[in-house]
């Protein structure tokens, strides 16, 4: 099989030919169709987190394809099925916050297209119990993105608690951005979104946000507060600077939920004003297998719009660079 490799931290990925894996004991084998680039395959790519991949790995955990192969023991995946591998490689399903509906947090989680090999490749091996099953009518290249951008802003709007009076901002119309201020629509809040460069701006619009904020010009934090403050902030710019922005234009009672990770970020949060103003800072990681199934539902229901180009799988490094750029719609999608 064809796979796209990080051989070394920091340096381009290399395409290489590879035996095609075997699924062991409750693993699947896939033959990936369509693979998202999420930022995070570059944050890897690149090492830029203190917990560091190991090399050589496959990245990519927005994979979709269809189960070519059972291990032992695998009994409610069937050959043929079309599954997304998403982040969440595997949960161990016995700690406090597998029990509590927040696998998310498992301390013995791995990472897809991290701790172990995701879907720059034409097949790959996912744990059978965190394959999510795509629901008939999702064409792949719109269940890719929805595996990763879909479901992590989904799940920072629930964390944001999002209310339909409410005024939400979404910092970064990119893979994420754009689906999360779809998400926020659903939920009936007015959305302000923000962003850089006039397409992003634009496409923000195009998706129904009701005030956009081109940061280069405006200062997010103000703009946000004539609007009387945010209710919530979510901030899916790879800037440290956006996430103090956004912090700035919260209202008393706001919260602000981090989701983007930049290399090294950290943000100065003032104290006395976070006191006396009720603020919550919260962190908040992907989302869970119910997310997921239902983020599903409300695309295979027509209620989102996933915006993407595809590539080969060749042009990963270009493509790399062009999101680096910010020079891309809103997601690529390699199609194997
Ligand atoms: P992306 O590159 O597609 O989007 C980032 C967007 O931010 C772009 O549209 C860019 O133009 C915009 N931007 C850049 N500077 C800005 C600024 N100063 N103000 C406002 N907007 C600005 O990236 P993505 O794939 O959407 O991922 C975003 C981040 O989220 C990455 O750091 C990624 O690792 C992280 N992420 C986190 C989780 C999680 O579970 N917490 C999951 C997936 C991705
Ligand atoms: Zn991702
Ligand atoms: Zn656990």
């Amino acid at each position: 099989m064809k796979a796209a490799v990080v051989q070394a931290l920091g340096q381009p990925l290399v395409i290489e030919e590879r035996p095609d894996p075997v699924p062991g004991p409750g693993q699947v084998l896939i033959r990936v169709e369509a693979s998202g680039l999420c930022h995070t395959d570059i944050h890897a790519a690149q090492g830029d987190w203190p917990v560091k991949p190991v090399p050589p790995f496959i990245p990519g955990h927005e994979g979709v394809g269809i189960v070519e192969g059972l291990g032992t023991g695998v009994t409610h995946l069937s050959v043929g099925q079309r599954v997304a591998v998403p982040w969440l490689g595997y949960a161990c399903g016995r700690c406090e916050h597998c029990l509590s509906g927040w696998e998310t947090l498992c301390e013995q989680q791995q990472n897809t297209g991290y701790s172990v090999d995701g879907g720059y490749a034409e097949k790959m091996l996912a744990d059978a119990d965190f394959a999510q099953v795509v629901p008939d009518g999702i064409d792949p290249r719109d269940a890719a993105p929805l595996t990763c951008a879909g479901v992590t802003t989904y799940k920072a709007l629930k964390v944001a608690g999002v209310a339909p009076s409410q005024l939400v901002a979404i910092s970064g119309v990119g893979g994420l951005g754009h689906l999360a201020v779809q998400y926020a629509k659903i939920a009936g809040a007015t959305v302000a979104a923000i962003d850089v460069t006039d397409e992003k701006l634009e496409l923000a619009r195009e998706l129904g946000a009701d005030i956009v904020i081109d940061a280069r010009t405006e200062d997010p934090a103000k703009v946000l507060r004539e609007h009387g403050g945010a209710h919530s902030a979510v901030a899916l710019a790879v800037n440290e600077e956006a996430f103090a922005a956004v912090y700035g234009g919260l209202r008393r009672g706001g919260k602000l939920v981090m989701v983007a990770l930049p290399a090294g970020g950290t943000i100065r949060v003032p104290i006395f004003d976070t006191v006396l103003n009720g603020t919550s800072v919260i962190g908040s990681i992907v989302g869970t297998r119910q997310d997921l199934d239902e983020v599903f539902r409300l695309h295979a229901a027509g209620r989102t719009r996933v915006i993407y180009q595809t590539r080969p799988l060749d042009s990963v490094n270009e493509s790399i660079a062009d999101v680096l750029r910010g020079d891309v719609e809103a997601r690529i999608v390699f199609e194997m």
